[in-house]
C-alpha cells in the first residue's frame, strides 16, 4: 500500500513535533510512504520578508537571514547531539545559497528572486526531518522536488507539467518506495533550465497531491494542527464543528472560497484520480479527522469563511454607457494580466465591483491598467464573510451594526463586503 503524507510548518515548527513525525510513521509501519514537508514553522513569511528587504534594497538583510538560521540551529542541536553529524553543514550550505543571491544586486525580477530564496525553506526543512528520521530507524531517502515536479518558469505560480512530472516520478521514485521512506519538499518545484520555482503559498498540500497522482497512492494524508476540516477557524470561533466526511465538490468549493485548511488546487488532481484525502490531527493520530472522497452526504453544517483584508473595486464607465459582455471581459483580463482573483463580482448597469485580496505589489498595477478604460474607486481594510449552506440568521448575527458594502447569495452559498 502506497500512501503520501503531508506535514505542515506547524507540525514541525519545534524538535517535538519533527520527533512526532517519527511517532506517526510508527503506527503504520505496513504502509510505502512518501512524506512531504512544508518549510518549519512561520519561515516562508520570514524568507518573504528577506526578499521584500532585498529587493527593495533595506539595510537589514542579513539580520533576517539570520534569525532564520538561528531559529533553524535551535532545533537541530535539539534533535542531533552529535556536533559532527552531516546535517549541520546540510543545513548551513543550504542557507550559503541565499548569501550568495545577497551579494548580488536585485537586478533579476521579483517573482524569480522570490522563488530562488523562498524555496531554500523547504529544502532545509525536508534535510532536518530526512535526517532525523533516518537517525531514528526510518531509512529513507532524501528527494530534491525540483527533479520532479516540472514547472514552466511562470515564477511564484509554476504551471506543473503533468505528463513530465507523472512519468519522472512513477519512474524514479515508485521502485524506491519499496524499500525505504521518501522525504521531499512541499510547495516547489523546477523548470527545464533547473531553476526553482514555487507553487504559490500553501502550496505544500497540491504537491502532495501531486505526488499521490504520479505514484498511484491509495491515499493522501494531511496533517494539521486542527481536528479536521472544520467548519470556521477556530482561532476565530470558540465552538466550530468538524466535518467527519465532505465530498471533493464541497471541499473544492470551501477552499475557492478561502478555507484555507487545504490549499484550493489539491482536490482537482486526487478527484481525478479518485484518491481519498484525509485531514487528520497532528497531535492524535489515531483520530479519524475528515475524509473526503466521492460521498454524496449532505453538508448540513454552515461553514463560515472569513477573509480580511480585502479591498473592493468599484469599476465605472466613463461616458455612463452600460457595462457590456466585451467591457467585461477587457476588466477580467486586466485581472487575469497580473494575477488577482476576484473573490466575489457584480454587476449593474454601469458599473462592476469586486473584491480581491490586498497584494501592495500588484495591485498599483492592476490600477494602473484599469485606469485606461474605466473610472475606478476602491475601499480598503474591508472584511469579506462566505457561507456555505448559509443560515439567514446566522449571518445577520455578522452584519449587525456593520456597513455591508456588498452582498451576494446563492441557494448555497452567500457572500457579504463589511466595513
Ligand atoms: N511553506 C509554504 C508556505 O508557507 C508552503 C506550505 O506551507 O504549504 O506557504
Ligand atoms: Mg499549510
Amino acid at each position: 500500500m502506497i500512501e503520501v503524507y503531508k506535514f505542515g510548518g506547524a507540525s514541525s515548527k519545534d524538535a517535538e513535533g519533527i520527533r512526532n513525525i517519527g511517532h506517526i510513521l510508527s503506527l503504520r509501519p505496513e504502509v510505502q510512504l512518501l512524506i512531504v514537508v512544508s518549510a518549519i514553522g512561520k519561515t516562508t513569511n520570514a524568507l518573504e520578508e528577506l526578499v521584500n528587504a532585498y529587493v527593495d534594497r533595506k539595510e537589514n538583510t542579513q539580520d533576517i537571514l539570520d534569525a532564520i538560521k538561528l531559529y533553524h540551529e535551535n532545533i537541530i542541536h535539539d534533535l542531533f547531539e552529535d556536533v559532527s553529524h552531516p546535517i549541520y553543514d546540510d543545513v548551513a550550505n543550504a542557507f550559503v545559497e541565499i548569501e550568495w543571491i545577497l551579494e548580488e544586486e536585485p537586478y533579476d525580477t521579483y517573482d524569480y528572486l522570490y522563488d530562488q530564496i523562498v524555496s531554500v525553506g523547504e529544502l532545509v526543512s525536508s534535510k532536518i526531518v530526512s535526517h532525523y528520521l533516518n537517525s531514528s530507524g526510518f531509512s529513507n531517502k532524501w528527494a530534491d522536488a525540483r527533479s520532479y515536479i516540472q514547472t514552466d518558469n511562470t515564477y511564484r505560480r509554476g504551471k506543473v507539467d503533468w505528463e513530465k512530472t507523472s512519468d519522472r516520478i512513477r519512474e524514479q521514485l515508485l521502485p524506491v518506495l519499496a524499500d525505504q521512506y521518501i522525504v521531499t519538499q512541499g510547495f516547489i518545484g523546477g523548470t527545464s533550465e533547473n531553476f526553482s520555482t514555487t507553487l504559490g503559498r500553501e502550496g505544500s498540500d497540491y504537491s502532495a497531491a501531486i505526488f499521490a497522482t504520479g505514484l498511484g497512492a491509495q491515499a493522501v494524508t494531511i496533517w494539521k494542527d486542527v481536528p479536521g476540516v472544520l467548519n470556521a477557524d477556530p482561532k476565530l470561533f470558540a465552538n466550530t464543528k468538524k466535518y467527519d466526511e465532505l465530498s471533493y465538490r464541497e471541499a473544492i468549493e470551501m477552499t475557492y472560497y478561502g478555507a484555507t485548511v487545504i490549499h484550493p488546487k489539491t482536490i482537482k488532481p486526487l478527484q481525478n484520480h479518485q484518491i481519498p484525502l484525509y485531514v487528520k490531527p497532528f497531535t492524535s493520530p489515531e483520530e479519524s479527522g475528515t475524509c473526503i472522497t466521492n460521498t454524496d452526504v449532505k453538508v448540513t453544517e454552515p461553514a463560515v469563511i472569513i477573509k480580511n483584508d480585502q479591498i473592493l473595486i468599484s469599476l465605472t464607465t466613463k461616458d455612463l454607457s452600460f457595462i457590456t459582455e466585451e467591457h467585461i471581459s477587457t476588466i477580467y483580463k486586466s485581472f487575469a494580466d497580473v494575477a488577482i482573483k476576484m473573490n466575489v463580482v457584480q454587476v449593474s448597469a454601469t458599473s462592476l465591483s469586486g473584491c480581491i485580496d490586498s497584494d501592495q505589489r500588484t495591485f498599483s498595477s492592476l490600477i494602473k491598467r484599469l485606469e485606461q478604460g474605466f473610472g475606478v474607486k476602491y475601499n480598503e481594510g474591508l472584511q469579506l464573510i462566505t457561507m456555505r449552506h448559509y443560515d439567514r440568521e446566522l449571518l445577520n448575527e455578522f452584519t449587525k451594526g456593520r456597513t455591508i458594502m456588498l452582498e451576494q447569495s446563492s441557494r448555497v452559498t452567500a457572500q457579504v463586503v463589511l466595513k
